[in-house]
C-alpha cells in the first residue's frame, strides 16, 4: 500500500518509524531486535535510510596514504524486502541524489518495482566532509526536486532513453522532507518553502519532516505552508533524546534546536539514563499534544534505539 492511502484511510493519528542499517558485519537479527518491539503499536510503514559511501584514508608502506571509498551500512533495499517479507508492512527506502547517476537512479527504482516496494523518500544528501557544499554525481541529480521529477516521470512510463519502446510505468508514491525550522542551507524559510513547493508541483505526495522538539515550530510550519498552497499531508518527524552525547550532537547534525525548557531538563542530566527518561517524558508530551491536534501520523526517529520510542508509543497509541 502506498504511505498517502495508509494516511488516508485512517481517521486516527498512525505511528511509523525509520531505521537506520545495521554497521556492516551485522546480522538482520539485530535489526529485527530493534523493529520487534514497535511491531505491537501496528506501524503504517518503516523508512529505512540510505548511506552513501565514504572515504577514509588507509596507511601504506612508506607512509602513503591511500584514499579509500567504504559503505559503513550498506543494505537499505536488502532491508526493505525484508522488512516487507517477514512483518508484512510497508517499507520506505530513501532514495538519494548523491553517489547516482541518472541512470543509476533508474536502475536501483526497478530493482524496487520488482521487489513490490511502491513507495520512496526522494532526498538529496547532504555535502561530503571534504567539500563546503553539496556537488551532485556527473549526470546526477541535483535537487531532491530533480529526483522527484524523475521517479514522476518514470512512473508515467518515460525513463531517460526517450526512445523506448512500450516502457512499463512504474507505480511510486514520493516523500519529501521538510524543516520546520529552515533547511541549514536556505537564506529563509521563505526560499525553503519555494523550493518544496517546487517538490509538490513535480510529484511528491507528501512530507515528512525533520525532527524538532517545540511543537509550536510545527504548528508554525505548517500554516506557512499552507499559505504558500503546499495542501499534503505534513508528517512530524520526532526523536527522543538517548544520550549525553546527542544533547550536542543533535542541534550540531540536524541543525535544530532545543525548546529552553527541554534544555534546562537536559542541563540537569548526569548519565545516558537520565537524558532518556527526560527524552521519553518530553516526546509523551510532543507525541501527545500532535495526535489531539489531529496529525495524520507520528514518525519516529530511532536512530538504531527502539526502547525509547517504544516507551513513548506505549503511552499515546
Ligand atoms: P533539497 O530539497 O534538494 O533541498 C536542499 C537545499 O537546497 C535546501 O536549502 C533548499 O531550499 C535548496 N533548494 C532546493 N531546490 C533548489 C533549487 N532548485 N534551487 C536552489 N536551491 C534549491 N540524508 C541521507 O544521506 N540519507 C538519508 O536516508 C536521509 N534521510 C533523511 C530523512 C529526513 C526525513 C530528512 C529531513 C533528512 C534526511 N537526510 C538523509 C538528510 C538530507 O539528505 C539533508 O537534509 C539534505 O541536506 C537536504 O535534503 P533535501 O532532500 O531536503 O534537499
Amino acid at each position: 500500500m502506498k504511505v498517502i492511502d495508509a494516511i488516508k484511510e485512517h481517521t486516527d493519528t498512525v505511528l511509523s518509524f525509520e531505521i537506520l542499517p545495521l554497521l556492516k558485519g551485522a546480522g538482520i537479527d539485530s535489526l529485527y531486535a530493534g523493529i520487534d518491539p514497535l511491531m505491537e503499536f501496528n506501524p503504517k510503514y518503516v523508512n529505512v535510510t540510505y548511506q552513501r559511501e565514504e572515504y577514509i584514508y588507509k596507511k601504506r608502506e612508506k607512509g602513503y596514504l591511500e584514499k579509500v571509498s567504504i559503505k559503513k551500512r550498506p543494505g537499505t533495499v536488502g532491508i526493505c524486502a525484508a522488512i516487507m517479507n517477514k512483518y508484512d508492512v510497508e517499507a520506505v527506502p530513501h532514495l538519494i541524489c548523491d553517489g547516482f547517476t541518472k541512470e543509476d537512479t533508474e536502475n536501483a527504482l526497478i530493482d524496487l518495482d520488482f521487489l513490490g516496494i511502491r513507495n520512496v523518500l526522494a532526498l538529496r544528501g547532504d555535502a561530503r566532509k571534504a567539500e563546503n557544499s553539496f556537488v551532485p554525481e556527473e549526470n546526477g541529480n541535483e535537487y531532491a526536486s530533480d529526483l522527484v521529477s524523475q521517479i514522476h516521470d518514470m512512473n508515467k512510463g518515460e525513463y531517460l532513453e526517450k526512445e523506448m519502446k512500450d516502457a512499463s510505468p512504474i507505480n511510486f508514491c514520493i516523500g519529501v522532507a521538510g524543516y520546520p525550522e529552515k533547511h541549514f542551507e536556505a537564506m529563509s524559510l521563505k526560499a525553503d518553502l519555494k523550493n518544496l513547493k517546487r517538490k509538490i508541483d513535480l510529484g511528491a505526495e507528501y512530507i515528512v519532516t525533520q525532527m524538532f522538539f517545540d511543537n509550536q515550530k510545527y504548528f508554525e510550519f505548517v500554516a506557512r505552508c499552507r499559505e504558500h498552497g503546499i495542501d499534503l499531508p505534513i508528517i512530524p518527524g520526532l526523536k527522543p533524546v538517548t544520550s549525553l552525547k546527542q544533547i550536542q550532537f543533535i542541534p550540531r547534525t540536524f541543525h535544530i534546536s532545543f525548546p529552553e525548557a527541554l534544555s534546562d531538563a537536559l542541563e540537569t542530566c548526569k548519565t545516558d539514563a537520565d537524558v532518556t527518561k527526560v527524552g521519553v517524558e518530553w516526546g509523551i508530551e510532543q507525541s501527545k499534544e500532535l495526535r489531539d491536534q489531529g496529525v495524520p501520523c507520528l514518525h519516529y526517529y530511532t536512530m538504531g534505539r527502539s526502547e525509547a520510542v517504544r516507551k513513548i508509543a506505549s503511552e499515546v497509541f
